[in-house]
């Protein structure tokens, strides 16, 4: 009893670990796109990735960019605070005089608000950045709140007692960040190397010899990557099955629907509303998989169709049968 007790407890730990790593790592609604910014800010996306790199949080890299546009006005030669990040740590404007303390303070102070956003499971990044404007007390003041509003910002504003911040300050970054491309149907790819290894059809069977029916494509992506959703959706499965391991299913709504599989730790779960570029999960070799790799299926009502043909262009690794 006590050892099939031990087991049932085991079994159960393993199947959670993906939900509770899930709640841990990276920030959920990470749009991946790439800041629209003059060279004069471009040239400190060294420095920026130095620090979001060393404060875990790499992917807002660029999204931090694009803030920076928004704080310096592009004026990094005449603006030294670049990220105006010095009322958060405490000092009057502009007390950093040099772009490297204004970053890593910048970039620190981001992390801090992550953080705050993912005990309060505000999932939508542009909470965050609105934080980054506001304070970490406008984070507080939207908990329970699913999806970001300007008003939610107007809304602190005038609980502030007016004047506060800038309420359209996520409008004002996001003019200066581009979402990844999308296909001619509205997809983008669902992870940072756009390189598939497998494609859809009958192929070659590695592991039990022959060949075999490929429901999907097979994309690069190495242990603990993120993965993202292809379009805007609603979280149909987000569980385990002893073919695709940990899996996402999302129903984008107009009649297609996509699933990704094989993840090593899930980010979403079932009824989540996820948009396009929304972290789902991070790639793992759970299930039936000879290694780590994100296997994508794009359904057409109800039925599998060739990824291929509906994403973005995607580069053919070597090991790829034609
Ligand atoms: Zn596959």
């Amino acid at each position: 009893m006590i050892k099939k007790g031990m087991f049932f407890l085991i079994a159960l730990l393993l199947f959670c670990a993906p939900f509770l790593g899930g709640s841990q790592s990276g920030g959920n609604n990470v749009m991946l796109g790439k800041a629209k910014v003059p060279n004069s800010v471009r040239r400190y996306e060294d420095m920026m990735r130095e620090f979001t790199l060393q404060y875990e949080i790499e992917i807002y890299t660029e999204l931090l960019l694009a803030m920076m546009m928004q704080e310096s006005g592009g004026m990094s030669e005449t603006t030294p605070d670049v990220m105006q990040s010095s009322e958060s740590a405490g000092h009057p404007p502009n007390y950093f005089t040099n772009p490297r303390d204004s970053i890593e303070q910048a970039v620190k102070y981001f992390a801090s608000l992550v953080d705050i956003a993912k005990q309060l499971k505000l999932n939508d990044v542009k909470f965050i950045v609105q934080a980054y404007n506001m304070g970490p007390g406008f984070l507080y003041f939207c908990e329970g709140k699913t999806s970001f509003n300007a008003s939610y910002a107007k809304d602190y504003e005038v609980k502030m007692g007016g004047n506060y911040g800038d309420p359209d300050y996520v409008e004002h970054v996001f003019q200066y960040y581009e979402m990844p491309t999308a296909s001619n149907h509205g997809f983008i790819i669902p992870t940072a190397r756009n390189t598939m290894n497998e494609r859809y059809g009958t192929v070659e069977d590695p592991i039990r010899g022959g060949t075999r029916m490929h429901n999907g494509i097979d994309l690069a992506c190495s242990k603990d990557e993120a993965a993202w959703s292809i379009a805007d959706g609603v979280v149909t499965d987000a569980t385990f099955s002893s073919s695709y391991g940990y899996f996402v299913e999302v129903d984008h709504q107009n009649g297609y629907s996509s699933l990704y599989a094989h993840f090593n730790t899930l980010a979403v779960r079932a009824g989540d509303r996820v948009s396009s570029g929304q972290v789902v999960g991070y790639c793992g070799d759970t299930g039936f998989s000879a290694g780590y790799h994100l296997h994508l299926e794009i359904r057409l009502n109800g039925v599998r169709v060739d990824p291929e043909g509906y994403l973005p262009k995607l580069e053919r690794s070597s090991i790829v049968t034609p």
